[in-house]
């Protein structure tokens, strides 16, 4: 059964105003999932280090009444977040060293990952992106001139990765501007767009969005970022058909979580439901050890298990990469299961 993603109400409100209705505050989220706070390990000092921000047609996706729904614990900021944990740090993938020249990371092989925004439509809980100081990383006009310049100079990459942040927060227009001086490249082949919200605000996926990106001569590739099978709906598929029509690739990534999606049942449906909507899971990332995630993670033997179930029981290519990002290696790092 697919759920209807967003409430009769938000059916005709465009996705800039449904971003700025996005639930901002711990009370108003579990107001709206009939939950009470004071029965939930919330943290109020969480929530400022990095703040609540979740999408009403996230929120609809959600169990209401279900302290441990799977959607809810990726963003609700808990006591756990506060406590240490060994091994964790605030630059976990190593972006810093690599982040060379303002808005360009280029640490793969003929790939680059070009840093338009700090900010995303939702805030993940688990994500590294938490304590990284991508505020600065920023893309200013001044700075864009010079990745582009980066890329061009450097005939080795045949790819540009937008990544951020969330690259879909930019507006059209601002996106039209990048890609058109992308495509006087020769070199470049691939324009690859990192993006969680054709999952979570899908309204962003507009016809003249899609427009934009066919004006392309580049071949589009869009990787979504979808973690539980919950998050997908009529919205979503509208979104994910929309694209396909237009022959823009689809690709998944999801991150393994704890309480999330740690269990084989979940991860086929997660596949199985994406592959439904026209998009390929790719990746299944080991979760970057960023402070304040200790309790997301899942240890690479029980990861590795997880594997072997999955691919017990499902077609090889609905079957994700089991990858972890490792500071100053030359690519994801596979971890294969014999
Ligand atoms: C993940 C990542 C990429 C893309 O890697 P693929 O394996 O091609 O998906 C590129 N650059 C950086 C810095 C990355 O972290
Ligand atoms: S970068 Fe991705 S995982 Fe991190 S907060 Fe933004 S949408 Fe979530």
């Amino acid at each position: 059964m697919l759920k209807q993603q967003n409430p009769a109400n938000f059916v005709h409100k465009n996705w800039q105003q449904q971003l700025a209705e996005a639930y901002n505050t711990i009370e108003d989220l579990c107001d709206f999932l009939n939950l009470s706070v004071t029965d939930l390990p919330v943290s109020v000092s969480a929530s400022k280090r990095f703040a609540l921000r979740v999408p009403r047609g996230f929120a609809a996706c959600m169990e209401k009444g279900n302290p441990h729904d799977p959607l809810l614990r990726q963003v609700l900021p808990i006591e756990d977040e506060l406590q240490f944990s060994q091994g964790f740090s605030d630059d976990p993938v190593g972006d810093l060293p690599a982040s060379t020249q303002a808005g360009v990371i280029h640490k793969y092989h003929g790939r680059v990952l070009l840093i338009n925004t700090g900010s995303c439509a939702i805030n993940c809980r688990y994500c590294f992106r938490r304590n990284f100081p991508y505020a600065d990383l920023q893309l200013s006009k001044q700075k864009q001139t010079a990745a582009i310049d980066y890329i061009k100079r450097d005939t080795s990459i045949s790819e540009v990765i937008f990544s951020g942040g969330d690259p879909l927060l930019l507006s059209d227009s601002r996106l039209s501007q990048i890609f058109e001086q992308l495509d006087g490249i020769a070199h470049l082949k691939r324009i690859r767009i990192h993006s969680r919200l054709p999952i979570v605000l899908p309204a962003r996926i507009t016809d003249e969005f899609i427009a934009l990106l066919t004006r392309s001569s580049k071949h589009i590739v869009m990787v979504t970022h979808c973690n539980h099978a919950n998050e997908l709906s009529a919205d979503t598929i509208r979104a994910s058909l929309a694209l396909k029509k237009h022959e823009i690739t689809l690709f998944n990534q999801a991150v393994l979580l704890k309480g999330v999606n740690d269990n084989a049942k979940i991860l086929c449906e997660l596949s199985e439901t994406l592959f439904a909507q026209g998009i390929i899971p790719y990746y299944l990332h080991l979760l970057d050890k960023a402070t304040g995630t200790g309790h997301f993670e899942v240890s690479k033997n029980e990861a590795l298990a997880l594997m072997q179930d999955i691919q017990a029981l499902l077609p090889g290519y609905l079957v994700p990469k089991l990858v972890e990002e490792i500071a100053g290696t030359l690519s994801k790092q596979a971890i294969f299961t014999y």
